[in-house]
């Protein structure tokens, strides 16, 4: 009982581990995933928002490396207000207003804004037209450059939307100089003028995200569920067969196996229980002790095999003639033992008697077709006065070596003359 307790906590601690490596394991694994994704999807935001920023750099220092760029002024072209000189006149009549690299950007960004890219805005700490001002984003963001900062990036929610923010410097350049040493820039290495910042909106990317991580958490679940279930039946599998081999290995340390009876070990252990019972009970506890007779003969005539055929049938007539109450086993040799609960010494007798009389009557058929029959010889015993085990046994197998003394085939029971 205690050996199966110990067993199952040992079992249940297995299991329990295993659960725990597995759901680790695999837990890992999705997290891994899971965080790999996020990254990825970060990487992708941020190559798109430093891809926008460098195409717009490169259309400001085309325009830049030509000191600006002159456009024609139809109708509605305004001249930039923040130039000296922007427009100049042809002879043929025409008007030429001057684009700077500034204005450029502007007009670039209103631009994409309209057609719903994205947007950006250049701006700087010192701006000459007061649109280009920076929010506190872009501030925070342009003193962070003046001490070596390389970019910036946030995230902002507006109208239930998630817009990516990003942000890099821009640096003096020669060509810049011409226009902007007036604002006190003096072109050193590493000089921010201002910066430009992009924003775009991110929404499908973090709803992407989500379903991914949805589908990440189902297939981590379903995973976990296969992996547990193909492990919990391949341990309840083990374990059953474990449990059948252990059943077995018990069933043949307590069994003969000739016979098929309890053994002489389990009938010290069985008796000792029978005894405490009945002692407890204050109940009938009989004890009959069976010996055949002149056995050595049947081998010696018949065979060793056939003496084998016989202890065979003795142990299944016992067994025939006693109660599901009654217990036999298979003392040594061509002994046997019974004991029978709730039975007392005259009782035994009747037992025996039966017992003695289907043995001596039975008749054994040889493979050469010779026929022979056995007589047995029976002592019993009863407990009286509450005799324990040992007294029992002994009681029981002094009245057996008195029936073999007085003749054997026959049936002795303590106290008989
Ligand atoms: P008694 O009437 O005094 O009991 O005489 P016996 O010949 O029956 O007793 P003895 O103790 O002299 O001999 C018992 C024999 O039982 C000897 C032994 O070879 C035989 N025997 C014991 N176990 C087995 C067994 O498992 N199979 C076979 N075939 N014979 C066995
Ligand atoms: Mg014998
Ligand atoms: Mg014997």
């Amino acid at each position: 009982m205690f050996a199966r307790q110990t067993q199952f906590t040992l079992w249940g601690k297995f299991i329990a581990s295993i659960t725990a490596i597995v759901i680790l394991i695999v837990f890992g694994i999705f997290v891994g995933i899971f965080i790999r994704n996020k990254d990825l999807i970060q990487y992708e935001i941020e190559a798109r928002a430093r891809a926008h920023f460098h195409n717009i750099l490169l259309a400001r220092r085309w325009n830049a490396q030509y000191g600006g760029v002159f456009v024609e002024k139809k109708q509605g072209i305004k001249s930039n207000p923040y130039l000296a000189n922007p427009d100049i006149h042809t002879i043929d009549g025409k008007v030429y207003t001057k684009k700077n690299p500034a204005l450029m950007t502007r007009e670039m960004s209103v631009l994409a804004d309209k057609e719903g890219l994205y947007s950006f805005h250049i701006t700087s700490l010192k701006p000459l037209n007061p649109d280009n001002a920076p929010d506190k984003f872009e501030t925070e963001a342009l003193k962070s450059f003046e001490s070596g900062e390389l970019e910036k990036i946030t995230e902002e929610t507006i109208n239930g939307r998630t817009y990516f923010r990003y942000i890099a410097p821009l640096y003096t350049e020669n060509p810049c100089l011409p226009c902007h040493s007036k604002q006190g820039y003096t072109g050193a290495k590493g000089e921010v003028r201002g910066g430009i910042s992009v924003k775009f909106d991110i929404s499908d990317a973090h709803a992407a995200l989500e379903t991914d991580n949805k589908n990440i958490i189902v297939l981590c679940m379903f995973t976990l569920v296969l992996l547990l279930g193909l492990l919990y039946g391949f341990i309840f599998n083990i374990m059953n067969k474990l449990n059948a081999a252990m059943q077995r290995i018990s069933e043949m340390a307590v069994t003969d196996a000739l016979t098929g009876l309890k053994n002489r070990r389990d009938f010290f252990e069985h008796i000792e229980a029978e005894t405490a019972r009945a002692q407890r009970h204050r109940s009938h506890l009989s004890c009959i002790m069976m010996d055949v007779d002149h056995f050595k003969k049947v081998n010696d005539t018949y065979g060793h095999p056939m003496g084998d055929k016989v202890l065979k049938k003795v142990a299944r007539i016992l067994t025939e003639h006693i109660r599901i109450s009654d217990y036999a086993a298979r003392f040594g040799g061509e002994e046997f033992v019974i004991l029978l609960p709730e039975t007392d010494i005259e009782g035994a007798r009747v037992t025996a008697e039966k017992i003695r009389s289907a043995l001596k009557t039975f008749q054994f058929i040889t493979e050469t077709g010779e026929s022979f029959y056995i007589t047995s010889s029976f002592g019993c015993s009863s407990m009286e006065n509450g005799e324990n085990a040992e007294a029992l046994i002994s009681m029981a197998d002094e009245s057996l070596y008195r029936a073999k003394a007085r003749g054997r085939d026959r049936v002795v029971c303590m106290h008989d003359n």
